[in-house]
């Protein structure tokens, strides 16, 4: 009898919005658990972590994009290189709102129309000026309409935060495991960047061993 040697996997998570709507501050919170307000401006940038499942690799590589995709070539292979996405909008910027569905009609037009592998972010939900009813519409129309997934996080507060990386885990079908295996490594990282005095521990292209 011959055993199956499940196959190591990589895959793309890639971040997109406006600039200013908390893509980075997101990313930030999710490996560092640290938060800064202070806005610096992202030109590109490449995370990834890798952990094992079933005897098989996962590499997740997080792609952070400045927001301004002032390259529309550059914009599309960012998402012809992305295998999920995050589409981000602050609770406080309607017209952030606006730019995402330009952007989904673009990544439909070019993975195919029946493409999942979105989840929408309305983030900054700590701030006392988003409407709950609006947000309650977006969520509708995002989930109904465009069976895409819907998160409300802040990176401020860390809410919600790994609920975004959970839903994307699950549309790109990768094991349930994932999910308690991240918030492990969120902890590990957490010491290491303790340890590590100033120097951010997943600097471009670092990647960390989980589990
Ligand atoms: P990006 O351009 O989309 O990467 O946005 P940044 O992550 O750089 O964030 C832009 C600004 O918004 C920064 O000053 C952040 O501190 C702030 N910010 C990001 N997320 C939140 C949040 O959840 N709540 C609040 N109040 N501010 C946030
Ligand atoms: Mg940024």
């Amino acid at each position: 009898m011959s055993l199956k040697v499940p196959e190591d996997r990589t895959v793309r998570i890639v971040f997109l919005g406006a600039a200013g709507v908390g893509k980075t501050s997101l990313i930030t919170r999710f490996l560092q658990d640290r938060f800064d307000s202070k806005y610096t401006r992202t030109v590109e940038e490449l995370h990834a972590l890798e952990y094992d499942t079933e005897g098989a690799r996962v590499r997740i590589e997080i792609l952070d994009t400045s927001g301004s995709y002032a390259f529309p070539a550059m914009r599309a292979l960012c998402i012809r290189t992305g295998d999920a996405f995050a589409l981000v909008y602050a609770a406080d910027e309607p017209h952030s709102l606006e730019e995402l569905q330009r952007l989904r009609e673009e990544i439909l037009e070019l993975k195919g129309v029946t493409f999942t592998g979105i989840t929408v972010i309305e983030n900054k939900s700590d701030l006392d000026s988003r409407c709950r009813q609006a947000t309650a519409e977006v969520m509708r129309t995002v989930e109904e309409d465009w069976g895409a997934g819907f998160v409300e996080t802040s990176a401020c507060t860390g809410e919600n935060v790994t609920g975004v990386f959970r839903d994307l885990l699950q549309q790109l079908k990768l094991p349930s495991r994932v999910s308690p295996a991240l918030s492990r490594r969120r902890q590990t990282m957490t010491k290491e960047s303790a340890g590590a005095g100033k120097r951010s521990p997943m600097k471009k292209n670092n990647s960390c061993i989980l589990s």
